[in-house]
């Protein structure tokens, strides 16, 4: 190579458009390399030594049998003798989407962006947004499924526009807590551990908290709450010490002890508000995200989140599927 100095103005100017694609591709993936050793999802998990169940049986023991057409890595079940790849039933199955794209979407998507965001950050169109946000959605569906709240736990309700009701035109919206408003269910301890859980319309039953908390209170904790009637057998059924404030913003006492869980309600809030364009039919995934996050940030000096949310997609077995 020569010692000139390469005038990259002048060089970046004479290229065609196709050309910049290129090189913005070639940046990108450089880039991807540098920080996660790899610029293809298959050499990432070559890189992560990641061993995929069998997507047929679920086995965990399979073996490397060949390489595929692509040059990926063939595995071979001992139980049922299928034969695939490491992609072979998760999200990145048929991604068209250079993987520092993807990398890119979920990076942003750390930081709760729209989908406008997304397309503008990531370069990417309209419907590739929405579709890889929902891939990424649904590697966290059953994710609150495993969330256990102890020691002093905080519950709430909350309640957002049912958007898919406003949409009925025509359609008076009722006053009041009435049947026009989704409730979500909103749980936090002092360990910061939040579950989100969207229950019916209108105000919650007894048998609605149940449902939304009963598997998620380890029994015997103490339970910090408002007045609400529909959560005396919960307190009851899990032994819990019942704490209650009188729901009054003019209360001292009530603010100060409701404080934890009031924030959580005002972070959702906010949370949600960002996505203007959300159906109330997916609202349950947003707050996943949402949960989800909370909890990667809370460990964030632990393990970087942006890198900790890379990792858990690559290796998660969830498929997607296109609604
Ligand atoms: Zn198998």
């Amino acid at each position: 190579m020569s010692d000139d100095p390469v005038d990259l103005a002048c060089l970046v100017d004479s290229l065609s458009e196709s050309q910049i694609r290129e090189l913005e591709d070639a940046i990108g993936a450089r880039r991807c390399r540098e920080k996660y050793g790899a610029d293809r999802i298959d050499e990432l998990l070559e890189v992560w030594e990641h061993v995929p169940p069998c997507p047929t049986c679920r086995c965990r023991e399979p073996f490397k049998d060949g390489s595929t057409p692509q040059g990926r890595a063939r595995w071979r079940c001992p139980s049922c003798g299928a034969r695939f790849s490491a992609l072979t039933g998760t999200i990145f199955a048929s991604a068209k989407l250079p993987l520092y794209k993807i990398i890119r979407i979920v990076e942003v998507m750390c930081h709760n962006a729209s989908l406008r965001l997304i397309e503008l950050t990531c370069g990417v169109s309209h419907p590739t947004a929405h579709l890889w946000r929902h891939k990424v959605f649904s590697t966290i569906d059953s994710w609150q499924e495993k969330v256990m709240l102890s020691g002093r736990v905080w519950i709430d309700e909350m309640y957002f526009n049912d958007t898919d009701l406003l949409h009925d035109l025509g359609r008076k919206p009722k006053r009041g807590l009435s049947k026009d408003l989704i409730c979500v269910v909103v749980a936090i301890d002092a360990h910061k551990n939040v579950l989100a859980v969207v229950s019916e319309n209108g105000k919650p039953s007894t048998k609605r908290i149940n449902a939304a908390l009963e598997a998620h209170i380890e029994p015997g904790s103490t339970i910090v709450h408002d007045c609400e009637k529909a959560h005396n057998a919960l307190v009851k059924k899990l032994r819990l010490v019942d704490e209650r404030y009188k729901a009054n913003t003019a209360d001292p006492d009530y603010l100060l002890h409701m404080a934890l869980v009031n924030n959580l309600c005002s972070w959702i809030r906010r949370y949600v508000g960002r996505f203007s364009c959300m159906k109330s039919v997916n609202l349950q995934s947003y707050l996943n995200w949402f949960v989800y996050l909370f909890r990667v940030h809370r460990d964030e000096e632990k393990w970087p989140t942006e890198e900790r949310v890379v990792r858990h997609l690559a290796l998660s077995e969830g498929t997607h599927l296109r609604k």
